[in-house]
């Protein structure tokens, strides 16, 4: 491609509402340019890399047996309305209604479309197991989408599905899919961890996240320093370190005008948060549920879902709160409190605590959990924190990274061909629900993570195996004819090497083509300049590389050809 041709208008200044590089790059590099919050275009540039991914995804899924098909983009509102999801899935599901009145909804993921697709079709054991995928545009309506590419409301998903007899089978295939991701990712040249994952109400430990680490990353995950385990904070196992032990005493009342909160109350009474057990409100299917973590530790959402065991789970609005508890928000408590409780592991047994008093500007101190209010349940649901015991080699600390979830595989069992009906017979005759699994990866998620993990301040730097172009030919000066016939030369040279070059053929001055260059984030830049090529040389430049090295012009087509190759598959 000539670059005077190439459609990558480049901007000099980073849009204003980019707050991660990785969606200031993209949009500077002339890459991809937002439409409307979370919707974007995608130009030449970017479709290329986009299309580098979604090849190397294909080439892995097709090697390990996966077949590609493509389900619509709409599906009718009876699916969803079997596995229960088009009540539970909220606002991020777009809802539509045709000229005939019926509902439909734009795909925000496909398990009902494909259990659909499955159930009408396969009917014996000896169809199975199967493995179907597609690549596809997925929309949810985020409610915060941001960063780009990262959240967006539009983005591409390769979504697959498994279909098994049993469940050793599925578990098989879990793990070949887990291995085919590893594959997957590391050709995309990414550095990446998978980690445990929360499963929500279908249980066991069978999900993991591939998270690309990066500071930008909105999960945190942490992994052990002495063994293999990592897992999202979310539903991370650990052990907090020893809890102070207050002694006990009777409760008393202590009156805290006006200071709700714990750092305030804490402040206010000179105890350290640590002594006070936080109490936080939820409406669980809309009932109400109290939580009880330690005053300086952070609760984990998806451990109290999973403890609980509903469908939806949120924060109690104030007037909630105030209407469960009978005061107002800031002054909650376990003492007396008739609602369904779940207390923190490291609360058990705890004695000498401060606690809200459900009444306003109160609390209590000297309260002891087995005494006080012995009907909560135990159950873990701090989330876990850097410097945190191992709980699985009993040796390890945990450490705490940042991570961009780019993957994610899923033992998913029968919710979905239960609800659905996706039966088979099997060898005896007998009919048999499916076990399934779930693969996600996404496309456009991991294009953003790419210049997440690999920039500079001059730009994008592309691996090269999803580069949208690998190489680019820098003549310093068009107008001098042995430079651009020398250049032109090269650039045929690689194109028929099947190398992705791009020839920038401007009138340009050479710090500004070489800005372009580092901007583009092109692997691989070869320079031709008038004195080089008297003496027959052109230079060498990986992006990642602060040195050049001369080469000569003879030998420059092999040359690049071959190393193209060797990192394209490095
Ligand atoms: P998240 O927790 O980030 O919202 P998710 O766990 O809901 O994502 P999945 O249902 O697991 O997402 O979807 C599979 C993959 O699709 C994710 O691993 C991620 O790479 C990608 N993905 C999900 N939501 C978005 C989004 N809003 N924008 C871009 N990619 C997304
Ligand atoms: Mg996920």
């Amino acid at each position: 491609m000539l670059l005077s041709r190439l459609h990558a208008p480049t901007l000099k200044e980073d849009p204003a509402d980019a707050e991660v590089i990785s969606h200031k790059l993209l949009v500077r590099a002339g890459m991809i340019r937002q439409v409307a919050r979370g919707i974007y275009d995608f130009l030449p540039l970017g479709l290329r890399s986009v299309r580098k991914i979604e090849r190397i995804v294909r080439d892995e899924l097709d090697r390990a047996g996966c077949q590609e098909v493509l389900l619509p983009i709409i599906s009718p509102a009876e699916l969803w309305q079997e596995s229960g999801r088009w009540e539970l899935y909220g606002k991020e599901l777009l809802r539509l209604r045709d000229r005939h009145d019926r509902d439909f909804c734009v795909g925000p993921t496909h398990e009902e479309v494909i259990t659909d697709l499955v159930r009408r079709d396969v009917r014996s054991y000896r169809a199975l197991p199967i493995n179907l995928y597609q690549v596809q545009t997925k929309f949810r309506d985020e409610v915060r989408p941001r960063f780009g590419l990262m959240r967006g409301r539009e983005f591409v998903m390769k979504d697959g599905y498994s279909f098994h007899t049993d469940y050793d089978d599925c578990r098989r295939e879990y793990e070949h899919m887990r291995e085919t991701y590893a594959r997957i990712f590391d050709r995309c040249g990414l550095t990446y961890r998978a980690v445990e994952a929360d499963t929500g109400a279908i249980g066991g430990s069978l999900s993991h996240e591939f998270q690309v680490l990066a500071s930008s990353g909105e999960d945190l995950i942490v992994s052990c320093d002495a063994c293999e385990y990592a897992a999202n904070v979310e539903k991370a196992e650990s052990h907090a370190p020893a809890v102070d032990v207050y002694e006990d005493g009777e409760i008393a009342r202590v009156p805290t005008p006006d200071v709700g909160k714990i750092e305030e109350v804490s402040q206010f009474l000179g105890e350290p948060p640590q002594r006070f057990i936080k109490t936080l409100l939820f409406m669980a299917d809309d009932a109400g549920v109290v939580a009880l973590v330690r005053g300086d530790d952070e609760l984990s959402e998806t451990k109290l879902k999973t403890a609980i065991g509903c469908d939806v789970l949120r924060l109690a609005e104030d007037g909630e709160v105030e209407r469960l508890t009978g005061a107002p928000v800031g002054f909650a408590g376990p003492v007396g409190l008739d609602l369904p409780m779940y207390v923190d592991q490291r609360l058990a047994g705890s004695t000498g605590m401060i606690t809200g008093g459900n009444e306003n500007d109160l609390h209590l101190s000297g309260v002891a959990h087995e005494r006080d209010f012995p009907e909560a349940k135990v159950t873990d649901l701090r989330v876990a924190r850097a410097g945190d015991g191992c709980r699985r080699c009993e040796g390890g600390t945990m450490q705490e990274h940042r991570g961009i979830e780019v993957g994610q595989v899923f033992y998913l069992g029968t919710k979905y061909s239960r609800a659905l009906g996706a039966v088979f017979l099997d060898t005896e005759g007998a009919e048999q629900v499916m076990e399934m699994g779930c693969y996600g990866i996404g496309i456009t998620r991991t294009l953003a993570a790419a210049v997440e993990q690999n920039h500079d301040e001059h730009g994008i730097i592309w691996p090269m195996s999803i580069a949208p172009y690998e190489v680019m030919i820098v003549p310093v000066k068009w107008s001098h004819d042995a430079s651009r016939e020398h250049a032109e030369r090269i650039y045929k040279g690689l194109q028929d090497a099947g190398v992705d070059v791009l020839l920038d053929d401007r009138d340009e001055r050479a710090g500004v083509k070489f800005n372009d260059a580092d901007l583009l984030g092109i692997p691989l830049r070869v320079t031709v300049g008038p004195r080089g090529v008297e003496a027959g040389n052109v230079e060498l430049k990986a992006r990642d590389q602060g040195e050049a090295e001369e080469i000569s012009c003879e030998s420059a087509v092999a040359m690049i050809a071959e190393r193209v190759a060797r990192e394209r598959t490095a």
